[in-house]
């Protein structure tokens, strides 16, 4: 990853900047997909800004090294994954708390995998099941 970043920053006469590099680490280094709390958190630790956290998240994904899984969601709840070779996850999120919880499903998997998409090639994919956790549920039976 950091060879991409270099190369982008390279291409784009920018400054190599080590700050960027350390996001950058600190990003592949959190489970996939990560909440921009999640890396701010991390980052804080190294000394680095939230603003800047953002900035390099916007760069990141401009130089395609990151993705924005759920673009419909607030910026607090976004969801970023590092795009890395071949992977493939499934993800429950919860609409009410915007807990993520990894599925273990071989079946989905390959119903994925084995899909003939029209005039694509897979190479990845992640996937997003939207509802509510059994925690969100329960509290809703209480009140
Ligand atoms: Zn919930």
């Amino acid at each position: 990853m950091q060879r991409r970043l270099d190369a982008y920053v390279e291409e784009h006469n920018m400054r190599r900047s080590p700050t960027r590099d350390l996001v950058l680490a600190e990003a592949c280094k959190l489970p996939q997909p990560f909440a921009a709390s999640e890396l701010i958190e991390a980052a804080e630790k190294q000394h680095i800004s939230m603003p800047t956290v953002y900035n390099v998240l916007q760069l990141l994904i401009k130089a395609r090294i990151l993705l924005k899984v759920n673009r419909d969601s607030t910026r607090e709840h976004a969801m970023y994954e590092i795009l890395a070779g071949k992977s493939y996850t499934i993800q429950m999120y919860c609409t009410r708390c915007g807990r993520v919880t990894p599925v273990q499903s071989k079946v989905l998997n390959n119903a994925i995998k084995a899909y003939k998409f029209n005039n694509f090639n897979l190479q990845r994919f992640s996937l997003f099941v939207y509802g509510e956790c059994k925690v969100c549920r329960s509290y809703k039976r209480l009140y």
